[in-house]
């Protein structure tokens, strides 16, 4: 296994508030990998973190060996680390097309953009269907798929998600959960951060659990859904 991306001693704070308390976990390339925890356990703020959308107030991001905690959002996202947001963010007064498009900003090869874009439009036949509709009148679903195609079109190695199964009905949720496992076999590393424990967990090979800001369960997403702390804290038992 080869170490993909190596998080030590991370912190972050709003103000005098540290949300993230120095945390310590390491992707694997190739796998999927889960960030699990209740309601402000402080998920957002470690994928920001990642992403260079909040400073780290200690500790380092190692991505392919390489230091990228001072890096700029713009830089981490051209080394292939990039985040599909929580809320999806898309642009409602653009077409599908337009919002793919917007995707690839960072990107110069236009021969690459454009198999890219088909790459997508086979992942997720119906952001092709509806290639020229406004993206305001996609469906939660639709729109949350095309967040996932956005980031694809930066040719992501390791994609962060963060809470893509948020507010869609539990099929559309299957749908969600059963692209990111067809994301991955096309060979991208993913890091999956969600409330929906059960879910995440079946399909990442390692999972770590947070609260309050710490790290407290580290094991394979299999141990961790069989694990009774896990089972009574977050699945209901
Ligand atoms: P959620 O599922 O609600 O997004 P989470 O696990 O992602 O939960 P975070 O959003 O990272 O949690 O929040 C971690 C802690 O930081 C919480 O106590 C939250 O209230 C606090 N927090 C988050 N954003 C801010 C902010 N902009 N300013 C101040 N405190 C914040």
């Amino acid at each position: 296994m080869t170490t993909l991306l190596r998080v030590s001693d991370l912190a972050v704070a709003y103000g005098h508030i540290e949300a993230v308390k120095g945390i310590s976990f390491e992707l694997q390339a190739g796998d999927i990998t889960a960030l699990v925890g209740a309601n402000g356990a402080g998920k957002s703020t470690t994928l920001l973190a990642l992403s260079g959308l909040l400073k780290a107030s200690r500790g380092k991001v190692e991505f392919e060996g390489e230091d990228i905690s001072r890096l700029a959002p713009n830089q981490i996202v051209q080394r292939g680390v990039v985040q599909v947001p929580e809320g999806r963010a898309i642009l409602t007064t653009m077409t599908v097309l337009e919002n793919l498009q917007l995707g690839a900003y960072s990107r110069k090869d236009v021969a690459g953009i454009a198999s890219s874009l088909e790459e997508v439009f086979a992942l997720l036949p119906r952001l092709k269907d509806r290639a020229t509709q406004y993206a305001g009148n996609l469906s939660g679903g639709e729109q949350q798929m095309l967040a996932i195609g956005r980031a694809l079109m930066a040719k992501p190695k390791l994609l962060l998600l963060d809470e893509p199964s948020m507010g869609l009905a539990p099929i559309l949720v299957q749908e969600i959960f059963r692209t990111l496992v067809a994301i991955n076999r096309s060979g991208l590393s993913v890091l999956l951060v969600e409330q929906n424990v059960r879910q995440a967990l079946k399909i990442a090979r390692q999972g770590f659990v947070i609260e309050t800001g710490r790290i407290v369960l580290a094991d394979t997403g299999a141990q961790l859904l069989a694990d009774p702390r896990v089972e009574a804290a977050y699945l209901g038992g």
